[in-house]
């Protein structure tokens, strides 16, 4: 077994970041995008960007794959995952540092990332369990009924940037244990652990074609979900999104689990321990510089704790350290892009233009040695209403909000 300094560890070794098909990587397409470190504003890759054609290819590498795969017992099939969670529990450094470069949040949260993830893994080797089908003996005269647990076929996965290992892990460990082949279209913002998780699960013994990564974008998406071949799709992104990958993948007949955006409340009740409430609070809100979907972006005070609430808050959010998510002691990272950055800053602007109290501005923040980086300072707002935009939507960024 080779050991974690042996494997690249970073999109930085690949200058750029392709496709993995049947075990092998491809860098054609329809062009290439850039990858960034968003703690430096730099460019630090390349990612292919799949065509119909690249699709196709690893649809049809599915499709071989599956004959075999499905056919493989499910304990023979779990031995493979077992093997694959060995690797990722021993290179889980690895994988973390290359979330942090590309994604930008701090180590802490990255390591945290890739053991939930780690935590599907060990579910799925134990699906040969679930796996097992029923009998009923004489249900009418003369009938008995039997039900098994069958492979669908090829499946594919489309996921977001906010965790490029965790949320690909949520899918692909469990419908391999299942005996399907997979296609993955990981963001493109955030490509590169994809094809380390390509390469480890070639390592753990999989078999050439059984799990496959495509680089993309929209496009490379559109080509998947309607491609005859992917027999369901599971999407996990913003709600727009995610209503149209169900709405297309459906008129294509495959079964789809979408899963969207969302907005969360926690509520302070009249007795509770308000510094308990605060760190709470600010894990939630600005944890991954409140890049999660379950992120709390608005706290909502009940009785009389509002301004102690807002104090306790203040004095908390005050003292984050803002900063490369590599570095020791940043409690939060940058945003994934410039342009998400203009935009939760434009969501900050308005919640000032419809009256509620900006406590703490994280705007115009610098970071030394990093002022290319697309860095937002944590946000409070105090006095949100219901009918506000900043109360309504998700903002996706470090900002806070207090009815
Ligand atoms: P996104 O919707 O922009 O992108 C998700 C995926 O869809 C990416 O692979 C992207 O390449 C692709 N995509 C983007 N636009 C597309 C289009 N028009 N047509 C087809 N494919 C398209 O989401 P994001 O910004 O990468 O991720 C953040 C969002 O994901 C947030 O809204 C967050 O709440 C949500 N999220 C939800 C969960 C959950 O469990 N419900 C978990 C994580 C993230």
């Amino acid at each position: 077994m080779s050991t974690a300094a042996s494997v690249p560890s970073s999109s930085t070794d690949r200058p750029v970041i392709g496709h993995s098909i049947a075990g092998a990587l491809d860098t054609t397409g329809a062009g290439r995008g850039p990858v960034f470190n968003p703690a430096t504003g730099q460019v630090i890759a390349s990612v292919a960007l799949a065509d119909a054609a690249v699709i196709d290819r690893a649809m049809a590498a599915a499709r071989q794959a599956l004959v075999g795969w499905s056919a493989t017992p499910p304990p023979a099939r779990a031995r493979v995952l077992f093997e694959f969670r060995s690797l990722l529990r021993a290179r889980e450094e690895t994988l973390a540092g290359v979330i942090t470069r590309e994604h930008g949040k701090v180590l802490a949260d990255a390591r945290g990332e890739v053991q939930r993830g780690i935590e599907v893994v060990e579910f799925a080797c134990g699906a040969v369990q679930l796996l097992k089908g029923q009998h009923s003996d004489n249900v009418g005269g003369g009938i008995d009924n039997w039900s098994l647990r069958q492979p669908l076929g090829v499946c594919a996965g489309i996921t977001p940037f906010n965790f490029p290992v965790m949320v690909p892990l949520w899918m692909f460990p469990v419908a391999l244990a299942c005996g399907n082949t997979f296609v993955l279209k990981p963001s493109e913002r955030d490509p590169g652990a994809s094809l380390l998780l390509a390469e480890w699960l070639t390592e753990a013994g999989c078999p050439p074609g059984v799990f496959n990564v495509v680089q993309g974008d929209r496009a490379a998406v559109e080509a998947l979900i309607a491609h005859p071949d992917v027999a369901a799709v599971s999407f996990v992104g913003s709600t727009p999104v995610a209503e149209q990958i169900h709405r297309v993948a459906s008129r294509h007949h495959k079964r789809v689990q979408a899963l969207g955006g969302a907005k969360n409340h926690l509520v302070v009740m009249p007795d509770a321990d308000i510094a308990q409430a605060a760190d709470a609070l600010v894990g939630a809100g600005f944890g991954s510089a409140g890049q999660r979907c379950m992120a709390v972006s608005v706290a909502v005070a009940v009785g009389d704790v509002g301004d102690a609430l807002v104090a306790a808050l203040t004095a908390r959010i005050r003292a984050l350290k803002v900063g490369d998510g590599a570095s020791a002691g940043a409690d939060m990272g940058p945003l994934i892009t410039a342009a998400h950055c203009a935009s939760v800053e434009r969501h900050v602007a308005e919640g000032l233009e419809a009256g509620a109290t900006l406590v703490v501005d994280g705007r115009g923040l610098t970071v030394p040695g990093r002022a290319q980086g697309f860095f937002l300072g944590p946000c409070l707002f105090d006095h949100v209403q219901a009918d506000m935009r900043l109360y309504r939507e998700e903002i996706f960024g470090p900002v806070l909000g207090v009815v």
